[in-house]
């Protein structure tokens, strides 16, 4: 089982309290790193940040004076944000889990021992509460798997594009090396399509 994300978010920001989710999204893009505290998708295959939205870990509706407690807000894609909506288990905005229902904060590495990774990178619950958040996130939407999978192709293509600008520093041509670039490419931008149409 492979894990699902290879870091866990930090809010590391501690300056200035502010009042807007503007001014608290251009952080968040910083410390999650521009990926969905939830699905870890990067925001460049959906869109960009202007399309991922803020969420509220502990939900504003019920808990108003954490609207703009920057601890309590997460980077998140739009897919997971609508499916979490305000749903809280309980009155209390300390009490995350109850009966193995619930959100685990993604801040946590205690988050990753609930899901986990396929070998085709579709989102897996490992536990019980894992199962209640692989169901109220969608967890199971096959865009987490198609963005998991660019992400790791976008890695290959730099590191190819590396080997060949260093063979043409050396004055060589690599035919076979340049081939894979194209093919890799055009898989890249083909499921690169697919990922912006697909919920
Ligand atoms: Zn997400």
């Amino acid at each position: 089982m492979n894990k699902i994300r290879n870091r866990v978010p930090k809010h590391s920001y501690k300056g200035e309290k502010w009042k807007t989710i503007k001014s608290n999204k251009k952080r968040l893009v910083i410390d999650f790193q521009n990926k969905c505290a939830y699905c870890d998708d990067f925001d460049r295959y959906s869109g960009g940040e202007d399309n991922y939205h803020i969420d509220h870990f502990a939900p504003k509706s019920k808990f108003k004076h954490l609207e703009f407690v920057y601890e309590n807000l997460m980077y998140s894609c739009p897919y997971c944000n609508r499916a979490k909506k305000d749903k809280w288990i309980g009155d209390n905005s300390e009490i995350t889990i109850i009966q193995n229902k619930g959100f685990i904060n993604p801040c946590t590495s205690e988050y990753d021992r609930q899901l986990g990774r396929d070998d085709k990178g579709n989102i897996v619950p490992l536990t019980a509460i894992g199962e209640y958040m692989y169901k109220e996130l969608k967890l199971y939407l096959s865009r987490h798997a198609i963005n998991y999978n660019l992400e790791k192709v976008e890695f290959q293509l730099k590191q190819i594009k590396k080997s060949i600008d260093q063979k043409k520093v050396n004055g060589e041509y690599s035919e076979e090396l340049e081939a894979v670039y194209k093919d890799l490419c055009a898989i890249f931008y083909e499921y690169y399509d697919i990922s912006c149409q697909k919920k």
